[in-house]
């Protein structure tokens, strides 16, 4: 009863003008006119707070970790590491030990091809992915399935861009040695049936690793609750810095897996006869680790938490309705990934006019969209177009916006007519 209360006031304390103030970018002028940012799935503006903790920590604790026993090493440590605990919270691992800094999706995801893919896949082995995966879930795997003389497996999409899990219960066996797979489409904005995913993987005893990049700004992410093996994701998608990123692992799969990188910080001993290994999770992190860009994720988590996914869920949701219905209305507009559950995405296409002359267009009126093929081009190939446009909304955006946007596109049919 008291937490519902919670939820009540809370949402009732989600206001969008206020969300705004927080993030400065938002004010600026654009080529004169306000702007108006829906390229969220690129990348998501930082507010304030995040700011603020990269300034105070260079301007206040800036040093190396781990290793110095001065007072500002130890001041940086202790921040850093209550960075990790802060990413543990959020996505509810059992231990700080689960949690790897690296510096995002992409390093995250190539750390397990090498390090489990090295060690687990023999020839004849299969790896399961979806046509829908950004090509950082399609490349390292490609990579490590030719040194290994595996083969990739690929859960085909329906006209809607969802998954076709008939296809999967088909491709499914004894060869397979994981199944990573996007939790939400930055393409298409699809969100996948992770749980049933996973559920049907372990069934096999196969581990199961989850793209987190577009989810983790969307959705909240319990990974004991899912299951999952592996999670990965970036900072900068989640209202962070870039340059760091966030690979979960259970701890019984990690400590039997090797170092992806060595150097520094990832050692516990080291001659030239034979080197030890440090312990969970440093012996994943080799050199000195994005310090500063830790400590302003562990504040972008904060500041998330304090807005609550039970008001941005809603919130972000009126929006994407709300722009698929205004651009549904406009003439020669398809939109591409209809799938029945989605988070904030619309990817579309006109009949007759380049999606990067619409992007173009859209930027003299202070509108930045998305247009190519972002890094899906199996995407592309399945619906047999070159690119989209790609409008992405986070919890700073309006409707307002919205409406702006829908003009802007208006009058870019007018002068492609
Ligand atoms: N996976 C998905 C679904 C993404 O949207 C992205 C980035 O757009 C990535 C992976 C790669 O993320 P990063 O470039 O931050 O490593």
């Amino acid at each position: 009863m008291n937490h519902k209360l919670n939820i009540v006031e809370k949402a009732a304390s989600f206001e969008v003008q206020k969300i705004r103030e927080d993030f400065p970018i938002l004010k600026q002028l654009v080529r004169g006119k306000t702007l108006c940012y829906i390229d969220n799935a690129a990348t998501t503006q930082k507010p304030m707070v995040v700011l603020n903790a990269i300034d105070n920590y260079y301007k206040s604790k800036n040093s190396n970790i781990h290793r110095g026993v001065h007072f500002l090493s130890e001041a940086a440590t202790a921040s850093f590491e209550a960075a990790r605990t802060k990413v543990k919270e959020f996505i509810n691992a059992k231990s700080e030990n689960e949690i790897i800094f690296t510096r995002g999706t992409t390093e995250s995801i190539n750390l397990v091809a090498y390090s489990f893919g090295r060690n687990n896949l023999n020839e004849g082995d299969e790896i399961i992915i979806s046509t829908m995966e950004h090509h950082s879930n399609i490349v390292p795997w490609q990579l490590i399935a030719a040194e290994k003389k595996a083969h990739l497996k690929i859960i085909p999409i329906n006209d809607k861009g969802e998954l076709i899990l008939e296809e999967f219960e088909k491709i499914i066996s004894e060869r397979t040695k994981l199944v990573s797979i996007v939790y939400v489409s930055n393409s298409l904005g699809t969100i996948n049936p992770v749980e049933e995913i996973i559920s049907k993987a372990h069934a096999y005893g196969i581990p199961v690793l989850l793209d987190a990049a577009q989810a983790v700004y969307h959705l909240p992410i319990d990974v004991q609750k899912l299951d999952c093996d592996f999670l990965a994701f970036s900072g900068h998608k989640i209202y962070g810095p870039t340059g760091i990123g966030i690979l979960y692992g259970k701890e019984t799969l990690l400590e039997k897996m090797p170092p992806f990188m060595g150097g520094g910080d990832m050692i516990s001993k080291v001659t030239f006869e034979k080197t030890t290994y440090n312990s969970l999770p440093y012996k994943f992190e080799a050199g000195t680790s994005n310090i500063c860009g830790g400590i302003g994720l562990g504040t972008a988590l904060d500041y998330v938490s304090s807005i609550g996914f039970e008001n941005i869920i809603p919130h972000e949701n009126d929006l994407l309705n709300y722009a698929t219905n205004e651009l549904k209305l406009i003439n020669g507009l398809r939109i591409i990934g209809e799938a029945d559950k989605k988070a904030g995405v619309i990817s579309f296409v006109f009949n007759n006019i380049h999606p990067h002359d619409v992007g173009t267009f859209l930027d003299f009126e202070g509108v930045a969209i998305r247009t190519g093929h972002h890094c899906t081009q199996p995407v592309m190939d399945r619906f047999n177009i070159a690119a989209t446009c790609r409008a992405s909304f986070a919890m700073y955006n309006t409707k307002e916006e919205i409406d702006i946007l829908v003009n802007a596109l208006k009058n870019v049919t007018e002068v492609f007519k």
